[in-house]
């Protein structure tokens, strides 16, 4: 069931309720919605009423129809039917779920500064809001080149001090979470683990918000089923990527499900991005999928970019060009004003880079 307080509610009204359902036998979590809580209580046959809870702070009590309460849009009766806006940073820019459709760019892997530092200034100067980078790669082959792992995350915290652009990596270990954490400022969870659910609960501890990328072959229930793992541990800033499911024709590496982006935004009240450049694994198609997705709704793009994409270490045939990305911005904006929605303009070179 869950339980719905009134607007204003305090965090120790929250936590006063919370402990009358747990001393009645339910393991809650909350989230906020609007300026509303909604506690949800878990458990086996946990049947609670109002009066039993017997706290002025409560509105309704309602049954649970959904199987990811924190995750589900409008369950709220007369709450605020709007997206979450998350911050993904210092910079007024990475801001996801407002009007502003959001790029993120970058390259799949750091290789070294050069290229890492050459392909931020690039991305920044041509409008992207963040930087994206792997520096711990999920590689399908053992012997395929695994990231720099540590002195990667050094490199994007370095390059993130010079651009001001907020950094996005992958974490792949739970272990290493709380030490991911400490250089990014959003945390990548890559399609492979999408259903790792240890590593689901780690990043769900950690105040960071999380781009969590969807299965290939995962459900939009098992998508949102695993953002409700991060949620329920207490992270409320989780952004749902659609990156392409498998399909059978080998023409293009993935295929992007652009219907998932409505049914996600009617499903849930988080952000939805895409990811044009793993659904079609090839650079040509990346403009006209991201126009798509942003006709479809979509609140920001993850796109692949390198300074010199035949020289890659992973992901070449899908990266755009650094020289080419101001173009595919151009080219975007205004399929992104007729969807009533604002791009980011070019800004001008930061300080180290002129
Ligand atoms: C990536 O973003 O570089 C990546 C490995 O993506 P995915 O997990 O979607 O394959
Ligand atoms: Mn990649």
């Amino acid at each position: 069931m869950l339980i719905v307080t009134r607007p204003g509610v305090t965090a120790e009204e929250v936590d006063a309720i919370r402990e009358r359902a747990e001393a009645r036998g339910a393991s809650t979590c909350v989230a906020r919605q609007g300026p509303r809580a909604v506690i949800a209580c878990l458990g086996e046959a946990v049947e609670l009423d109002r009066s039993a809870l017997a706290h002025p702070a409560i509105e309704a009590v309602l049954p649970l129809t959904t199987p990811y309460p924190l995750a589900a849009r409008g369950l709220v009766p007369h709450a605020e039917r709007a997206a979450t806006v998350l911050p993904l940073g210092d910079d007024p820019r990475a801001r996801l779920g407002g009007r502003e459709v959001v790029v993120i760019a970058g390259p799949c892997s750091v290789e070294n500064a050069a290229m890492l530092r050459e392909t931020a200034h690039a991305v920044r100067r041509a409008g992207a809001g963040l930087l994206r980078g792997g520096a711990f790669k999920p590689r399908t082959s053992p012997y395929a080149f695994q990231g720099l792992g540590l002195a990667g995350l050094r490199l994007l915290a370095e390059v993130r001090r010079e651009t001001g652009l907020p950094v996005v990596t992958e974490v792949m270990d739970p272990r290493l979470v709380e030490q991911v954490a400490e250089y990014a400022d959003v945390l990548q969870v890559g399609a492979r683990n999408m259903q790792n659910f240890p590593l689901l609960c780690e990043v769900g501890r950690v105040q960071r918000p999380v781009l969590l990328k969807r299965g290939w072959s995962a459900t939009l229930k098992e998508l949102l089923l695993a953002a409700e793992y991060v949620l329920a541990r207490g992270n409320a800033a989780v952004i749902l990527c659609e990156r392409g499911i498998r399909g059978f024709d080998p023409a293009v590496r993935n295929t992007l499900d652009l219907a998932a982006i409505p049914l996600l935004h009617r499903e849930t009240h988080l952000p939805v991005v895409v990811d044009p450049s793993h659904a079609a694994g090839r650079a040509d198609l990346v403009l006209p999928l991201a126009c798509a997705a942003v006709a479809a709704g979509v609140d920001g793009l993850l796109v692949e970019v390198h300074p010199d994409p035949a020289a890659a270490r992973s992901d070449g045939e899908q990266s755009l060009p650094a020289a080419g990305f101001a173009d595919f911005m151009r080219t975007l904006r205004p399929f992104v004003a007729a969807a009533g929605r604002t791009l980011a303009g070019p800004r001008p070179p930061s300080r180290e880079a002129a």
